[in-house]
């Protein structure tokens, strides 16, 4: 899972990371510590709350990819 933030659209509220503090980081001004930044991949086991950060945003800022890009997808089947 990846989660980045939309250009232009976090406004400072900081409610993404007062509900995911474990997920989500505000930088000096209040503004989440992702913006302008690539979308950046979500510790395993933290998922959950980003997803609960990324809801609690009242604009929406946040974009919660559930794949990996990188992920190449299932592994192939043993041959036999
Ligand atoms: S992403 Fe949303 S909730 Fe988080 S600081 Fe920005 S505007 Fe506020």
């Amino acid at each position: 899972m990846k989660v980045a933030v939309r250009e232009g659209k976090c406004k400072g509220y900081g409610f993404c990371a007062d509900l995911a503090p474990n997920a989500y980081e505000l930088d000096g001004s209040g503004y989440n510590a992702l913006v302008g930044q690539p979308p950046a991949r979500v510790p395993a086991g933290l998922e959950g709350e980003a997803r609960e950060g990324a809801e609690a945003c009242p604009l929406r800022a946040l974009v919660v990819e559930e794949s990996d890009d990188d992920a190449s997808g299932p592994a192939p089947a043993p041959r036999r």
